[in-house]
């Protein structure tokens, strides 16, 4: 099935590096314009787009700041014009033991993990439902379902996403906006390679069906799936890609 983005633009947040890279790639190669918000340095991420001739624009801004978002929005708008797909996909992870976990912590794992998935959205809703294709797309994981030591506010806060993909399906499927959620299982990415060691890429691939670590393209391709016209009927769903970890 080859999904199609032609002529459609897409917010990617947090696609510096890591599986948001590898989805503005991917969707750039489908033929959309892309646009990113990240705190990081954007200029790999827009040479990967700009190489499949499609037009980028990247500001730094922390998705958890409602006035950033807002500005994001307007100069996206200004830049590309109006958006189809936004893609929820920046988000911090850290191990931190319920013991040492403060308050202002949690509260952060919530600002960005959370808080930014809702400001985004709602900042591109009006776009959202201008387009013929609207589509949100939420990066959760399947941590929400195995856990992991010294991981709470991460799975806690993934939990929640997999709850605002749900209602936010029901909320928006009236203006024809689908609203999925991806979860990977490990895939190794700036933010992972700083948590795991070696060995724990291969625990997780020795319990996979498929004998082999998970690539951002595994992602991607979801991702541009469920942006397509293919994905056009399948809204509130939460789509696994863990090379059978869970076999849910
Ligand atoms: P990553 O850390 O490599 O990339 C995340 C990006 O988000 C970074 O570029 C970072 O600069 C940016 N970011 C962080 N805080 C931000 C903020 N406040 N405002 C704007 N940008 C900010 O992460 P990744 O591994 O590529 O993960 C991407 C998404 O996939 C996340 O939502 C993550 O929870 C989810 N996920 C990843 C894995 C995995 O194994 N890599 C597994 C399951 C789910």
């Amino acid at each position: 099935m080859t999904a199609s983005l032609e002529g459609r633009t897409a917010v990617v947040t947090g696609a510096a590096g890591g599986l948001g890279q590898a989805i503005a790639e991917r969707f750039a190669a489908e033929g959309a314009n892309v646009a990113v918000a990240d705190k990081a340095k954007l200029d790999a991420t827009r040479g990967l787009v700009e190489q499949h001739g499609r037009r980028f624009f990247g500001s730094s801004c922390d998705v958890s700041d409602p006035a950033q978002v807002a500005q994001f929005a307007a100069a996206v708008r200004s830049e590309l014009g109006s958006v189809d797909i936004v893609v929820n996909n920046a988000a911090i992870a850290k191990k931190v033991s319920f013991d040492d976990l403060t308050f202002d912590e949690w509260l952060r794992f919530f600002a960005i993990n959370v808080h930014g998935y809702f400001l985004t959205a709602k900042a591109f809703l009006e776009d959202l439902k201008r387009s013929r294709a609207g589509r949100v797309i939420n990066m959760t994981s399947t941590s929400v379902w195995l856990g992991g030591p010294a991981f709470t506010p991460y799975v806690s806060a993934k939990g929640a996403i997999n709850g605002f993909t749900n209602s936010l399906a029901t909320d928006l499927g009236t203006y024809g906006i689908t609203v999925n959620g991806i979860a990977p299982s490990l895939v190794r990415t700036p933010a992972t390679s700083a948590i795991h060691q070696d060995e724990g890429f291969g625990r997780v691939v020795a319990m996979q069906a498929l004998k082999r670590e998970q690539t951002p393209q595994d992602v991607a391709g979801v991702a541009a799936f469920l942006a397509s016209d293919a994905g056009a009927f399948i809204t509130g769903q939460i789509m696994v890609v863990d090379g059978g970890l869970t076999r849910r």
